[in-house]
């Protein structure tokens, strides 16, 4: 009988170990997946009757066209639909911040996992595109957090990813600004560079906060030629009266 290599008996065991068990990143319990079950099953899910830009209507029927929002009958917004499976709210807000602020990549796998794991309706449509964050912010980041997600959805939903939109000019963070100061930032921020006739587009970003970029990009590809936008966010954020 061959010496047992001790050493390496002790590392495979403690690989399989940590493959199996590792602290949950919300609650710290040990958990076999980077979110334990019941902090998955605590995380706030986006449920209808919505508007088309996904803020819930309370009190509305499960109509067809769905009720609009306020905002959204004043000013439609270019896209047909939106779709976010969760809220923006803890704790969901601190994954998705030490990820994107902190380029915490665990958090990017935990996020991957929850996305792997939820029931997602593949959406009909042509390609996909990423809203993109200006380069600036990017080198900054050391990372383009919708492109990532988008690239993720892309192999999951066998759709192509189209690399059409480009932020134009760097605008100042959206954070704290008021919507019409938000939607002076962002006109003419995006520009389309590949040729978008007839085309159904998804387009991706991580979170959805009041709309203004996910109308200002979709409006973009929209006189590109695109036959129509729909927009998927992975959580929405809502306003202090909804919540
Ligand atoms: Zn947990
Ligand atoms: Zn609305």
């Amino acid at each position: 009988m061959p010496p047992v290599n001790w050493k390496a008996a002790t590392k495979v065991y403690c690989r399989s170990f940590f493959d199996h068990f590792c602290p949950c990143l919300l609650c710290g319990k040990m958990s076999r997946s980077l979110l334990c079950a019941q902090c998955t099953v605590l995380l706030p899910s986006l449920q209808g009757p919505l508007c088309r830009c996904s803020l819930p209507m309370p009190g509305a029927n499960n109509s067809q066209p769905p009720p609009l929002c306020g905002r959204c009958v004043r000013r439609p917004p270019p896209f047909a639909a939106s779709h976010a499976p969760l809220i923006y709210s803890h704790p969901l807000d601190r994954l998705i911040q030490r990820y994107k602020h902190h380029g915490d990549l665990v958090c990017e796998n935990a996020l991957e996992q929850l996305l792997a794991d939820m029931p997602l309706p593949w959406p009909d449509t042509d390609a996909l595109c990423a809203l993109p964050a200006h380069w600036q912010r990017c080198w900054w980041r050391g990372f383009d957090q919708s492109q990532r997600l988008a690239s993720q959805l892309s192999r999951l939903w066998q759709r192509p990813l189209l690399p059409a939109l480009l932020r134009q000019r760097a605008t100042a963070s959206q954070q704290g600004l008021k919507r019409t100061q938000r939607e002076r930032n962002l006109r003419q921020a995006f520009r389309c560079v590949l040729p978008m006739a007839g085309l159904s587009i998804t387009l991706i970003d991580d979170v959805m906060t009041t709309g203004s970029s996910a109308r200002a990009a979709s409006r973009t590809l929209l006189d590109a030629g695109a036959r129509e936008v729909n927009v998927w966010t992975l959580a929405r954020t809502l306003p202090p009266s909804r919540r």
